[in-house]
């Protein structure tokens, strides 16, 4: 018995050992530079990245190859807003109140492919049902193909505040939700909304700060909690090794965020200037989901697509969005990649790159904020984000030179995730 047990073993690591895969990379982006590089071989095996080389290296008997010869090949992109579970249509308000949860998780295992395929290999889900925990796990266990999957949960806010999950809803319906909802409205309730989110399973911890565009909810930008309240939630949150994201379109809000202690404001739609300071010098980041204004201004246009209290909100919201995400930037304000995708269909993420190049932002700091930044943000900056030795085998490639015309980067020929192809 002995003897054979140790026979499987050694066969065992054989196998693994033998699972060798050459990538022929035309051009490969250097994330911590910005550089494109000529000619290069990434040596994957297993789940990591564990040489690269110069040139195109031919194989031994027992290697495959995958040839992106005429590619540029990239790390994998990482996007720091995304809402995994839900895709907004004209359906959006009515399906709050027939979906179930196994509805909800077999849509969200069609938005995890997508966003895949479109080159997305991690994402920080900033709020859903609680559906995104399960699908984060069902994903890292290899049960379904998506993205890797750092949630937050569902997000908290004050009653009446942008995430209160029963807004506009008629008040026998709505009942009282507190905490163990996300119900936050005072610092108690701050200490246990985090530790519930912890035990249900969250990577980080969401707030929305201020007004929001798609709530059912007059105001859009008004701050929505204490500063004292903030200061708890973030508090109890880096007790639990998370970081908090805020949601943030007007500036008393997103200052009071920043001032508490987020690590990210999204959106910054309104920021003014005494908030980009003081985010540089805290080096909090600004995700500016860019993408998702515009398309949220567009549908606003379309008759009946929107509840009527939400339209002003969105031709006036959406549309800014840009214009201070690109004063930020040149301010220097810390920028990190993030689309809202989930407010507009899943796998659209990359137009995000467009929109930070023609307001001013280089194609390789765009490219480098989907990559190193982002993995710094997510504290994995030894494992995601470039194509290095030792790193998670995560690469992605499209056509083209997309230092020169960034758009190729909407499409995405090839990708790999952790050593297997998804795409080819
Ligand atoms: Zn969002």
């Amino acid at each position: 018995m002995m003897y054979r047990s140790y026979f499987i073993l050694i066969l065992f690591s054989l196998s693994l050992s033998a699972q060798q895969t050459l990538i022929h990379c035309g051009n490969i982006f250097d994330a911590p530079s910005g550089k494109l590089l000529q000619e290069k071989t990434l040596v994957v095996e297993g789940e990591r990245i564990i040489a690269v080389t110069d040139g195109f290296r031919m194989p031994k008997s027992d290697q495959k190859v995958v040839d992106l010869s005429q590619q540029t090949v990239l790390p994998g992109l990482i996007d720091m807003h995304v809402h995994i579970e839900h895709e907004s249509n004209s359906e959006s308000y009515r399906k709050r109140f027939v979906d179930n949860e196994a509805d909800i998780a077999f849509e969200s295992v069609v938005f995890a492919q997508r966003t895949l395929n479109a080159g997305f290999t991690t994402v920080r889900d900033l709020g859903g049902t609680g559906v995104n925990v399960a699908l984060r796990n069902a994903i890292n266990a290899g049960k379904v193909q998506g993205p890797r999957i750092y949630t937050a949960e569902k997000s908290l806010a004050s009653t009446g505040g942008h995430a209160d999950p029963t807004n506009g809803m008629r008040r026998n319906l709505a009942g009282n939700p507190g905490p163990k909802e996300g119900v936050v409205n005072s610092i108690e309730d701050a200490f246990k909304a985090v530790r519930q989110r912890y035990k249900n399973g969250a990577d980080c911890i969401k707030i929305t700060a201020t007004g929001g565009v798609l709530s059912v909810a007059k105001n859009g930008q008004n701050p929505q909690f204490t500063t004292s309240e903030i200061r708890a939630i973030v508090q109890t949150a880096n007790d639990y090794g998370m970081h908090v994201a805020a949601h943030a379109h007007g500036d008393e809000g997103m200052y009071r965020a920043v001032s508490a202690g987020v690590k990210t404001i999204e959106h910054g739609t309104l920021m003014q200037e005494r908030t980009m300071d003081l985010m540089i010098e805290k080096q909090a980041y600004l995700v500016p989901t860019i993408t998702a204004g515009k398309q949220v201004a567009e549908k606003a246009a379309i008759p009946g697509y929107f509840p009527a209290v939400i339209v002003p909100k969105a031709l006036a919201i959406g549309p800014q969005i840009q214009k201070t995400f690109a004063k930020a930037y040149k301010r220097g304000v810390p920028i990190a990649f993030g689309t809202d995708a989930g407010v507009f269909p899943h796998g659209l993420n990359a137009k995000e790159f467009a929109y930070m190049v023609e307001a001013g932002m280089p194609a390789s700091v765009a490219l480098q904020t989907a990559t190193v930044v982002n993995a710094k943000l997510l504290k994995q900056e030894n494992h995601l984000g470039q194509l290095n030795k030792g790193f998670y085998a995560d690469i992605i490639a499209v056509e083209g030179n997309p230092l020169s015309s960034i758009e190729t980067m909407e499409n995405v020929v090839f990708v790999m995730k952790n050593g297997k192809v998804v795409k080819n």
